[in-house]
């Protein structure tokens, strides 16, 4: 947690993590001793088929969540994950007959958030995420995509498409941690502006996108009009990506960079942002539709 310069509270929170109860390699209490010592307030644990429910372990609290992963490897015959994270009961799912949409409900149904996870890995398309209803999130970044067995963890592609089309779901940065290896843990995160560190407090805020994603750089953006003004910690790139392909301004280059403002075209429908700072660090922004 930090408090920015107008007084506000940010929490540090990972909404993707695996431990032995599915297919992690540490147990929930060695996993919440790795996210308590990386400064995180809160995690979601979010076990293969294996509800994990709202608690504390060890002064960090724990969201609770699982993750339904239907289908196999093979994309052309459909990979989609779904995580739930935020139900008050364990949804019960059967993994042999559970579909899609069925997922999303249930865990709606008990309050929580459904997650599209790492949308890259699994290579959905847009008109796979057109034929379901209920989706709250989106993974734009998955940091076990692209470490060990896996290199696709990034989906601003799908994110920007869905944005054409005048799609759009708040986006979050996800470790999926598994290996606990120095590569897929404590990586990549979202800040929550909440009231508390409470869970609830957290959730609230994550409903409300009071969040940003990151692996590091603080991100701050405010619109007035049709300008949308970045607030940052000091980076060497900001930029501002919309259904432009190409804009003069667009990409801003330099070093210890922590303001930007972009003015949005008439035909540009949506904008969202992105940092990079000088150890190669992202900062990913929510969309936002003109
Ligand atoms: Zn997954
Ligand atoms: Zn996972």
């Amino acid at each position: 947690m930090y408090t920015d310069k107008n007084g506000n509270q940010w929490y540090k929170v990972g909404l993707h993590t695996h431990t032995t109860l599915s297919d992690g390699r540490l147990t929930p209490e060695e996993m919440a001793e790795v996210y308590k010592n990386a400064g995180f307030d809160a995690v979601a644990i979010t076990d293969h088929w294996k509800y994990y429910p709202e608690g504390e372990i060890n002064g960090l609290k724990i969201i609770s969540g699982c993750e339904y992963n239907i289908g196999s490897h093979n994309t052309i015959d459909g990979v989609m994950h779904i995580v739930g994270i935020g139900m008050k009961e364990n949804p019960n799912l059967e993994r042999a007959t559970t579909e899609r949409q069925q997922a999303i409900d249930a865990i709606n149904r008990l309050g929580g958030m459904a997650v599209l996870a790492h949308p890259a890995w699994s290579l959905n398309t847009k008109e796979d995420v057109k034929a379901l209803n209920g989706f709250s999130l989106l993974e734009i970044y998955n940091t076990v995509s692209a470490v060990e067995q896996s290199s696709r963890p990034y989906s601003g592609y799908i994110a920007d498409v869905l944005a054409n089309d005048g799609i759009e779901f708040p986006l979050i940065a996800t470790d999926d941690a598994h290996y606990y290896n120095g590569e897929d843990e404590a990586k990549s995160y979202i800040m929550v502006n909440a009231e508390s560190g409470e869970v609830e407090d957290i959730l609230t805020a994550i409903k409300d996108r009071r969040f940003y994603s990151t692996q590091g750089p603080q991100l701050y953006i405010k619109r007035e009009g049709y300008k949308i003004i970045v607030d940052s910690s000091e980076c060497r790139m900001i930029n501002f990506l919309s259904n432009s392909s190409w804009e003069g301004d667009r990409v801003i280059r330099g070093e210890k960079l922590t303001h930007a403002e972009y003015a949005m075209r008439d035909y540009e429908r949506w904008v969202r942002v992105e940092v990079v700072d000088e150890n190669g660090c992202y900062a990913w922004s929510n969309v936002i539709m003109k």
